[in-house]
């Protein structure tokens, strides 16, 4: 118990029965002098701290992955919007059924987005091309 020591009484603290905490009798006082709270080896817990002031740090500025992300998601909002237009097009000219408008969509945004390998933007390119000869039928 020596690591508990009182430096003002020069006393060791201690701790047993139906005691709350460490402490020692001040002489023949009949106070006792409670060891202060953190001296406590059940004190030694994960800071809650650090914690607290993690969650009471301001909202910061967003970051520049932040941004990123946000231009991302403008990039796929334009792709998608260039495919639609696209797909739109081709049935509003007759060349697709309009309920294939979207599923042409999507193959155009994949393409776009580069997600379509080059052996399948050959068979897109011939599906598409096969599409504007019949336009021309
Ligand atoms: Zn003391």
């Amino acid at each position: 118990m020596a690591d508990f020591w009182c430096k003002e009484h020069k006393v060791a603290f201690f701790k047993k029965g139906g005691m709350k905490g460490f402490a020692h009798p001040i002489g023949d006082t009949g106070k006792w002098c409670n060891m202060p709270e953190g001296q406590e080896p059940e004190s030694q817990e994960p800071e809650v701290a650090s914690t607290t002031a993690k969650v009471a740090t301001q909202p910061e500025p967003m970051s520049k992955k932040e941004w990123a992300d946000k231009d991302a998601t403008t990039k796929v909002s334009i792709e998608k919007q260039q495919a639609l237009k696209c797909a739109v097009e081709l049935a509003s000219a007759g060349v697709i059924p309009p309920v294939s408008t979207l599923s042409y969509a999507e193959v155009y945004y994949r393409w776009l987005k580069g997600d379509i390998e080059v052996s399948d933007e050959a068979v897109f390119k011939s599906l598409i091309e096969k599409h504007f000869k019949k336009k021309e039928e």
